[in-house]
């Protein structure tokens, strides 16, 4: 039988599967392969007892791709959230979450929250950033439900990771999304009423037929992942269409003469917050690269 790992905790493996929920325990097979069964992870079980609900997890099958923060596989998207006021955008953390994410190929959909008390030229300020850089944006009200439709229909049959500070309004909208698929389906108050302990452990919540959603949790400040100061601009990609104007190749953007992407920046082609940020996190890089030798 097949089923997927919602949730780990002190070496069990809690699998859903279509008859329900499983404890599992890991075969030893997988400490010789050094792979450890992951949440999110789809797996192959064997049921030990029937009525005890326990089975031992016999095979991994073959995983599209793996998170480090939070540990989960399997995952389709990200969705980012944030608040446009109170509190106000952090780009540097946005910005940060979006590397990380473009490094491992996922796709992400930027959610700015509260626009009911937004100012609307900043709302669209922060709008355009993001539009300009190649992401889809969303600009709702989670209390007012304004904008929330879309969203939720974003995350219907997908594995989505969510992440954004505290006070974003987050919560809300997960809980509105848990009340929609409860009116749909009726039979998830189960599952639903696990999903509401908070927990240190990555989980899958379960929103419906084939939809979850992993929160990341102490989403407060995030270590840039670990790469050379030059991969740095691949994932800017609002950079790559300025870069055949740099005078030399392999121009870092930060102080070479005759510089593409800095030109775009003065002419208000390439957004100066995404610019500062660049140059804040190269800087960043090479430190922490002088500490590596
Ligand atoms: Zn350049």
């Amino acid at each position: 039988m097949t089923g997927r790992i919602i949730k780990g905790i002190a070496g069990f493996y809690y699998v859903e599967t279509e008859k329900g929920e499983y404890e599992c325990k890991a075969k030893g097979i997988f400490r010789k392969e050094k792979m450890k069964p992951l949440v999110g992870d789809r797996v192959e079980i064997e049921v030990l007892d029937e009525t005890k609900r326990t089975a031992n997890v016999v095979r991994i099958l073959p995983r599209k791709n793996s998170l480090i923060r939070p540990a989960v596989a399997g995952v389709d998207q990200a969705l980012v959230f944030f608040a446009l006021k109170s509190p106000d955008p952090e780009s540097g953390l946005l910005d940060r979450f979006l590397i990380s994410m473009e490094r491992q190929h996922i796709p992400v959909l930027i959610c700015f929250n509260k626009k009911d008390i937004a100012d609307s030229r900043e709302a669209s300020h922060w709008r355009d950033i993001y539009v300009s850089c190649g992401y889809e944006v969303l600009l709702i009200s989670a209390e007012r439900q304004e904008g929330t439709e879309e969203v939720i229909r974003r995350l219907k049959g997908r594995t989505t990771v969510v992440a954004g500070p505290s006070g974003a309004g987050k919560s809300t909208l997960t809980n509105l999304m848990q009340s929609e698929v409860h009116m749909e389906t009726g039979e998830l108050s189960r599952k639903l009423g696990r999903g509401k302990n908070t927990t240190r452990h990555s989980q899958l919540i379960a929103l419906g037929e084939d939809t979850y959603f992993c929160d990341t949790p102490g989403f407060t400040s995030l270590d840039l992942p670990e790469m050379e100061p030059e991969e740095l601009q691949k994932y800017f990609p609002e950079f790559a269409q300025y870069e055949p104007n740099c005078r030399f190749q392999g121009c870092s953007h930060i102080r070479e003469p005759d510089c593409g992407v800095r030109e775009a920046v003065e002419n208000g082609k390439i957004f100066q917050e995404r610019y500062d940020n660049y140059c804040r996190f190269y800087e960043e890089l090479r430190e922490m690269k002088k500490r590596r030798y």
